[in-house]
């Protein structure tokens, strides 16, 4: 019989573990949560709110009550106590593989034998933290985007001895949780949606940085063609020009192609502290930046 999975533990209740806990608590799992800073998950639910307001984008059930939603989720003292129940545990501490891989291993010792691990890392394949556990046939990508901004998809990966059962059971899990599983069949740095979001973007700065189209007209294409109300440059400024470049050279470290390096024209904004939104100034200029403006798409026709 299929697992179903009910029991979830959250490692981490920074920017994306809090909303996974969120997500799974609001559907009806039994969540619980460990963190060691104690009011991690009370701070992000304040960003939440304020970034929520801003985005102005339909709200998934789980955001429409950020307290009550956040009050179902069970704070636990230590690791142990987070994840002697679960039935899957997802880590979501910093991108960073040795600090996942030795949380990986603390978690595979501390779990139930039958749980299942995963990671919900934006760049590392699950197969280079398995090894650190005794039970790499359950381990799992589980990568979620921002729930909070509407977007409820989730890529989901094995490793290299994933079982199609654990595979089976995170996505059953993904589609209980009122998200949208988008299955990787073979190993793929990027997974699924981040890989064609990271075209996009590759594209669209070696456009910009070459010097052969206003990065501002790259965003009103975009925003007419998907009807959506920010582009790839607006984006890239609101996650930060810093991480934007930091994932650029995951893909360029691993490939090698030159045409995979970020152009030096990011790097030196980023040497001007010119991170995007975090710093009020990126590739537009904030709290105002012009896309917002509706005349940014919109011009009245020139008179014959
Ligand atoms: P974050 O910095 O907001 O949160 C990380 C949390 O982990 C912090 O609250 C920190 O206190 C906690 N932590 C640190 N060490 C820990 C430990 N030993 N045990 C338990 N908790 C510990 O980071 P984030 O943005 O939520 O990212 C977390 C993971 O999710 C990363 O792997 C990142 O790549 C991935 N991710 C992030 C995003 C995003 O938009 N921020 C999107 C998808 C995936």
């Amino acid at each position: 019989m299929d697992k179903i999975i009910r029991k979830v533990a959250i490692i981490g209740t920074g920017i994306l573990g809090t909303q996974i806990a969120l997500m799974a608590a609001h559907y009806g799992c039994v969540v619980r949560a460990y963190d060691p800073k104690e009011k991690s998950l009370d701070r992000i639910l304040g960003f939440l709110k304020a970034r929520m307001e801003n985005a102005r984008r339909k709200t998934l059930p789980p955001f429409v009550d950020l307290a009550a939603t956040a009050r179902k989720v069970r704070l636990c003292a230590d690791l142990a106590e987070a994840v002697q129940e679960a039935d899957l545990v997802i880590e979501a501490v910093p991108e960073n593989i040795e600090l996942k891989r030795k949380i990986f291993a603390q978690i595979d010792s501390l779990a139930p034998r039958e749980a299942i691990l995963a990671t919900n890392s934006s760049s590392i394949p699950v197969s280079r933290m398995e090894s650190a556990t005794s039970r790499p046939e359950k381990c799992l990508n589980i990568h979620f985007y921002s729930p909070d901004l509407g977007r409820n998809i989730v890529d989901i990966m094995g490793g290299s001895r994933t079982t199609s059962e654990t595979l089976e059971a995170g996505k059953n899990w993904i589609l209980s949780i009122g998200c949208v599983p988008l299955p990787v069949k073979k190993e793929l740095l990027g997974f699924c949606f981040n890989r064609i979001w990271r075209a996009i973007k590759r594209e669209s700065l070696h456009m910009w940085a070459g010097g052969y189209v206003d990065f501002k007209d790259i965003d009103r294409g975009y925003m007419i063609w998907n009807s959506v109300s920010q582009g790839p440059f607006a984006l890239m400024d609101q996650v930060g020009l810093d991480v934007v470049y930091g994932i650029e050279m995951v893909y360029y470290n691993e490939s090698q192609d030159p045409k995979d390096l970020p152009p030096q024209a990011l790097k030196e904004m980023i040497d001007r502290n010119e991170l995007g939104v975090k710093t009020g100034k990126g590739f537009y200029t904030y709290p105002n930046p012009e896309y917002k403006n509706p005349e940014f798409l919109f011009r009245a026709p020139l008179k014959q």
